[in-house]
């Protein structure tokens, strides 16, 4: 692996040897092999498609705010996820949220609350992106994800997207 060679095949700019402080919260962290910027939902599933053809280990970034880097930095591949675009369906006195992994869990929140809606306002405080919120069940003030999610999309195995009830993902 190498990252020309997965850049041909996502198809965008991957560096190399990214310093992986510059993407934690914590500020730490040495250098991950090969870094590549998801902004949208194309790159971010040709990008895991491309890890797992060249069997080549890879890891998700969200916001960083749940993560502690190693000195020794990442091997393999850093997806950081910045696909943010995101879908408010409004009827009558519900509504239904549509977010790509990448989206602001606070901002989501905010924007909600401004139009008046609940359910989300919990999460204004939680400095998360929705994929990584919606994989760690992120809660505060006695609600979390498990409580609002209705289903995710995700990618399964042989790189089919695949949409998952909240009742089947075993949140505790
Ligand atoms: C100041 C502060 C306050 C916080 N308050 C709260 C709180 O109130 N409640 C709470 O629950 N947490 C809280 N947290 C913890 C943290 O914000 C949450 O765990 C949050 O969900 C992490 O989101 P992130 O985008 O930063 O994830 P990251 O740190 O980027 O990633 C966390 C993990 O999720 C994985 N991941 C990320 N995105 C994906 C994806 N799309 N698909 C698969 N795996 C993925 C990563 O590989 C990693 O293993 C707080 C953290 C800080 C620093």
């Amino acid at each position: 692996m190498d990252a020309p060679t997965l850049a041909d095949s996502i198809g965008v700019p991957v560096r190399a040897n990214e310093p992986m402080a510059r993407h934690n919260s914590w500020r730490v962290g040495g250098p991950a092999d090969a870094f590549v910027v998801a902004k949208t939902l194309d790159v971010f599933r040709r990008a895991v498609l491309a890890a797992r053809a060249q069997r080549t280990p890879y890891l998700i970034l969200g916001r960083g705010t749940n993560m502690l880097v190693a000195d020794a930095g990442v091997r393999g591949l850093v997806i950081a996820a910045e696909c943010d675009e995101y879908m408010l369906r409004e009827h009558g006195d519900t509504a239904t949220l549509s977010a790509e992994a990448g989206s602001s869990l606070p901002l989501l929140a905010n924007t909600l609350a401004r139009r008046g809606w609940a359910g989300l306002e919990w999460a204004v405080g939680v400095p998360s992106a929705v994929g990584s919120a919606v994989v760690n069940n992120s809660g505060a003030h006695g609600s979390s994800m498990a409580d609002v999610l209705r289903r995710a999309t995700v990618l399964d195995e042989p790189g089919e997207e695949r949409v998952v009830e909240v009742a089947d993902m075993q949140y505790e």
